[in-house]
């Protein structure tokens, strides 16, 4: 199957009324790989993950996501791919612990697996000590490494990540940038968008979007 794309979209098009968010884009995404999506704000790259997540209808074109046709198919992904919004979207009156073990049971980890798997991932990310923490009271670099943790604990196949580093510090955003190395290195594919060019270039390919059109 290391043949068949991961993301492959033909033309793929959303409107909002007469605005055009995403204009025939073409995509293909290979197995294992790092893909940026690099652009500007407003040039259509939440709404292209959306899109892809089947989140958002495309208004045309085709997308496949994990071998799903979408929109069609998206219900069957959930428990393959892993989303990191745009902003912070974890419950702060949560614990750290709480918070990762609320992320395994959305995404229909038993019972019985959870607490083995939200240990492991706590460690992983070197959580371990703020575990009891309430995730309101960590630094924007600590939010970032739980809002991974919970992203991944279900072992995704595709990890689609939307501007995770915005408004991180550099220290922090090299730490998460190693972590997304070590997460594609096992086989994970990655999709992820930032406005950083310094990150666009780790990335093992690249899509440049621009007014939702892919420019290069
Ligand atoms: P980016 O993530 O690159 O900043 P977005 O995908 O968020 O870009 O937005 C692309 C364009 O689509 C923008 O002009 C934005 O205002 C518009 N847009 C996004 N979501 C909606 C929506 N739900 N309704 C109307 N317009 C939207
Ligand atoms: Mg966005």
């Amino acid at each position: 199957m290391t043949g068949t794309p991961v993301i492959e979209t033909h033309g793929l098009t959303r409107r909002f009324g007469r605005l055009v968010a995403v204009d025939h884009v073409d995509l293909a995404v290979r197995r294992g790989e790092i893909f940026g999506c690099l652009g500007p704000n407003g040039s259509g790259k939440s709404t292209l993950m959306r899109v892809l997540l089947g989140l958002l209808d495309p208004s045309e074109g085709t997308a496949h996501v994990l071998g799903c046709e979408i929109p069609r198919d998206a219900e069957r992904l959930r428990s393959s791919v892993g989303y990191m919004t745009q902003r912070f979207s974890l419950y702060e009156d949560l614990s750290v612990r709480e918070n990762l073990d609320f992320a395994a049971a959305v995404f229909g980890l038993p019972r019985r697996e959870r607490r083995a798997r939200v240990s492991a991932a706590l460690t992983d990310a070197g959580l371990d000590v703020y575990a009891e923490a309430r995730a309101a009271t960590l630094s924007g670099g600590w939010k970032q490494r739980l809002a991974l943790a919970a992203a991944t604990v279900h072992r995704p196949q595709l990890l689609v990540l939307d501007e995770p580093t915005a408004g991180v510090d550099p220290q922090s955003r090299r730490v998460f940038w190693e972590k997304l190395f070590e997460i594609a290195a096992g086989g994970t594919t990655i999709f992820v968008s930032t406005h950083y060019m310094d990150e666009a270039v780790r990335c093992h390919r690249l899509a440049l979007l621009r007014d939702g059109r892919r420019m290069a």
